[in-house]
């Protein structure tokens, strides 16, 4: 509501400056009744001597202070932390010459912080000297705790209190690089239990809510002092043990079987619950917390095939190592031969319909293993310092693209994904300055994804990275936003232009309150910001149909188009169009109502 008050606003001071010039007063009369009306503190002010010469009576309701009080005092109701970046910010704001934004903390009369935003409009004589200030400001505290309770809840699940798989694999990442420095061993343990499904079933969600909770109290209070455990989801159960061997293993697997040894209570039903359970160790079964995950998984479904209670991951998978030292031995040739190729998947507009970009992804066309996914590959390219020409060969690939595209009357802008390591190639927006100049290409058509985690992993070094490509009219977008657990105001310190809601909340969104709520905020968020928000992984019509309710600018998901050659992007595109006009909208422009699932084309499989 904040924005949008804002807007209905800035325009009423501009109408009612025009007043004051003729009749000072009553104008002025009329101007206070007018901003009574609003949830908002409105004043005036001085540039030169930064001081505020008017207070809307709202403050006694906001701030629960006197108007006079902040006229005289603004200063001291700053929130002493924030006083310097408030009082820089307004400098710098009234010399930039353009209106500007700040979010700060005040101390309110009864004491409370209010997080506050300020939108000031600078009013300048013919020589641009800057001769009054304007501001409204909005309480945003609801929207902070909001953010603060997303963050929450995006990290721990809500049934049980545990953990929740994206926390879970941030410790594992985060254990295994210390476990590597330390040359310590790790266990993961993956734990379904047995007949899960049959006491939903049979007995009710609620009893199997209640099941959940009874083994996840069980298992944190056998197992928690000494090992992090989480829930996966569903009635699935991980289990980190640091440092950690198979012997460590067993035991904790033991544990497990006595812990849920005695039967469970629900609502006097008596319920003996079972378990199967699957181990991993590193460094035998894989190196990364995704391969130890798999490994532990397939042990697990092991496990309960043969009607164990607990099984190790089998070094079958030899095969895969052999298969990854291949891979990162062929590498370099292959970048060198152009064996990689760029898989376009659409960004649909959800308010026009329309096509309006597309995310490259990389492929490898291998000549012994076919076409390879970036999961296989990406990880190697990074470990070998050549994520470097790798990523510069398919900004070369997009940069075309596009503009062939352009050329053809399709408005297409290209993301490219760069990795962290990608910032340590200082040359780099050089080298996409002149592939855009040599393409004719404005740099708005090129948008560089670059995952939250990583651009949190060093803010210092994304922020200049990311500045420099701005300056090209890049667009920069945060991606799997939702897993990194960045703060607004990180964020707000950040130049970027749109995130991408990470797919693992759209794909539960309507069957999970929770993660509902997460998108939704995020979006609600994102628009705060001034951000574009961008749904990844929808992959039905519903989904689409909720996403564009709840506000989402954009989307990317199988329900409009899988990853593709490029060529067949192009036919694609060109068979939506029909021929007048190429940029005719997709899908009817949409109100609730409409069903696009009608209009929209099939499904395209990439490969
Ligand atoms: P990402 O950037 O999050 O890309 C989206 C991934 O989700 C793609 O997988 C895409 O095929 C998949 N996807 C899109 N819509 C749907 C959907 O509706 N349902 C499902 N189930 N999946 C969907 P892909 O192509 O395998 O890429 C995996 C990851 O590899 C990417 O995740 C990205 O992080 C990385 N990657 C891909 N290309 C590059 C690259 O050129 N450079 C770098 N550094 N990373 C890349
Ligand atoms: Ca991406
Ligand atoms: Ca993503």
């Amino acid at each position: 509501t904040a924005t949008l008050l804002m807007c209905v606003f800035i325009p009423a001071v501009g109408m009612i400056a025009e007043r004051v010039r003729s009749n000072e007063r009553s104008a002025r009369r009329q101007y206070v009744d007018l901003l009574t009306g609003l949830d908002a503190v409105v004043w005036e002010g001085d540039p030169t001597t930064m001081s505020r010469t008017f207070v809307s009576p709202q403050s006694r309701d906001l701030l629960k202070l006197d108007p006079t009080a902040l006229i005289e005092r603004w200063n001291e109701y700053v929130f002493e932390d924030d006083r310097e970046r408030e009082n820089e910010s307004r400098r710098a704001g009234v010399a930039s010459e353009r209106d500007f934004v700040i979010d700060f903390r005040m101390v309110a009369g009864d004491g409370t912080i209010i997080f506050v935003r300020d939108t000031v409009r600078v009013e300048r004589d013919s020589s641009g000297k800057p001769i009054r200030m304007r501001g409204v400001l909005v309480d945003i505290t609801r929207q902070q705790h909001a953010e603060e309770t997303v963050r929450k809840q995006a990290m721990y699940d809500n049934l049980t209190g545990l953990p929740n798989r994206s926390l879970f694999n941030d410790q594992m990442r985060i254990r295994l690089e210390q476990a590597r420095l330390t040359n310590d061993g790790m266990a993961i343990l993956l734990l379904d239990l047995n007949g899960f499904k049959e006491v939903n079933d049979t007995l009710g969600h609620a009893v199997g809510d209640h099941l959940l909770q009874a083994i996840a109290g069980r298992l944190s209070a056998y197992l928690g002092e000494t090992s992090l455990v989480a829930r996966l989801g569903g009635d699935e159960f991980a289990i980190l043990i640091q440092p950690g061997n198979s012997a460590a293993a067993s035991a904790a697997a033991e544990t497990i079987a006595a812990c849920l040894t005695p039967p469970i209570t629900v609502d006097d039903m008596t319920i003996q619950a079972g378990a199967s359970t699957g181990i991993a160790l590193f460094p035998g079964d894989g190196n990364d917390g995704a391969s130890l995950l798999r490994r532990a998984d397939a042990a697990m479904y092991e496990a309960k095939q043969s009607g164990r209670s607990h099984m190790f991951a089998t070094p079958d998978d030899d095969v895969a190592n052999v298969r990854r030292l291949q891979l990162l031995g062929e590498l370099r040739a292959a970048i060198i031969a152009g064996d990689f190729r760029l898989y376009h998947q659409p960004k649909i507009d959800l308010k026009t319909g329309r096509i309006v970009g597309s995310e490259g992804l990389v492929r490898w066309q291998h000549p012994q293993f076919g076409l390879l996914t970036p999961i296989e590959f990406i990880e190697l390219s990074e470990v070998s310092g050549l994520i470097q020409p790798l990523t510069r060969y398919l900004l070369e690939l997009g940069i075309a693209q596009a503009a062939a595209w352009r050329a053809e009357g399709f408005e297409i802008a290209v993301a490219i994904n760069l990795s962290v390591r990608n910032f340590f190639d200082q040359a780099l927006p050089a080298f996409i300055g002149e592939l855009l100049e040599q393409h004719k290409l404005p740099g708005n058509f090129l948008v560089l994804e670059i995952t939250e985690r990583e651009v949190m992993s060093d803010r210092a070094l994304a922020r200049s990275a990311l500045s420099s490509f701005r300056e090209l009219g890049v667009k920069i977008s945060v991606d799997d936003f939702g897993t990194g657990y960045s703060s607004l105001s990180q964020l707000q310190q950040l130049p970027i232009d749109e995130i991408k809601i990470d797919a693992s909340f759209v794909r539960n969104m309507l069957t999970d309150h929770q993660d509902a709520v997460i998108v939704r905020s995020i979006i609600d968020l994102g628009h705060n910001l001034g951000l574009e928000v961008v749904a990844e992984g929808a992959e039905t019509p519903n989904e689409l149909n909720a996403l564009r309710q709840m506000g989402a600018d954009r989307l990317q998901g199988y329900v409009i188009g899988k990853p593709m050659p490029a060529r067949e992007f192009t036919q694609w595109l060109r068979k939506l169009s029909g021929k007048p006009d190429p940029n005719a909208p997709l899908v009817r422009p949409l109100e609730p109502s409409a069903r696009p699932s009608r209009q929209l084309p099939a499904n395209h499989d990439a490969g």
